[in-house]
């Protein structure tokens, strides 16, 4: 199996370290007891939120453009991008004008996760791992977020005979709420209670 380092070939052809304030994430932070997730707001080109899992020593990352919702009924385009380091997780601020992704980040959430599949299923389902359930397209993760609780999943659709195509749903529990746009009511950072513009401000060096 491809070590951390190799998965993060990608992220690192992809940037210059001299010009991006991104970590290079050479220097491996410990693991915590825990694997995490993150949902940072990107406005690239386009306004997008980047949903990443914390698998086997990588923040595995998907590209959502309309970003998680709370209701069950709505499942959103999630596109796999390159693996992250896991020092990404903290990343916000705003990556340099000519650089790849550039534009504003913040952390709109983040906390640790479970992988539902841990267990055998209801159905007599096998035990997956997050890596397995990666490979089969078939994630199922309780998430304890600030603003995302309880399941979701990530299902490979392949859309467009594209394999880099996925959808993100709020599973069915207590968690879920119907008809509430997450995103509009809580448009901040979870790590520093600021907008894009108030992160882009910051960083224009007020
Ligand atoms: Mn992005």
């Amino acid at each position: 199996m491809a070590d951390a380092a190799d998965k993060l070939e990608t992220y690192r052809a992809k940037r210059d370290f001299g010009r991006t304030a991104e970590p290079s994430g050479m220097a491996a932070p410990a693991e915590g007891d825990e694997p995490r997730f993150v949902v940072q707001k990107h406005a690239a080109r386009n306004l997008h939120y980047d949903f990443r899992l914390e698998i086997d020593g990588v923040l595995v990352s998907w590209a959502v453009p309309k970003g998680p919702s709370t209701d069950p009924k709505v499942r959103r385009l999630a596109v796999r991008t390159e693996d992250h380091p896991l020092g990404y997780a903290d990343f916000e601020g705003v990556i340099a004008e000519g650089e790849y992704g550039a534009g504003t980040v913040l952390v709109w959430d983040a906390g640790p996760y479970r992988n539902l599949k841990a267990e055998a299923g209801p159905k007599d389902e096998p035990p997956m791992t997050m890596a397995e359930a990666l490979e089969a397209g078939a994630i199922a993760v309780e998430l304890e977020g600030t603003k995302l609780r309880g399941g979701f999943a990530l299902r490979q659709t392949k859309m467009g005979g594209q394999a880099k195509n996925w959808l993100l749903f709020k599973m069915k529990d207590e968690a879920a709420e119907p008809g509430r746009e997450v995103t509009e009511e809580a448009p901040a950072s979870v790590l520093t209670g600021r907008t894009l513009e108030e992160v882009a401000a910051d960083a224009a060096g007020a």
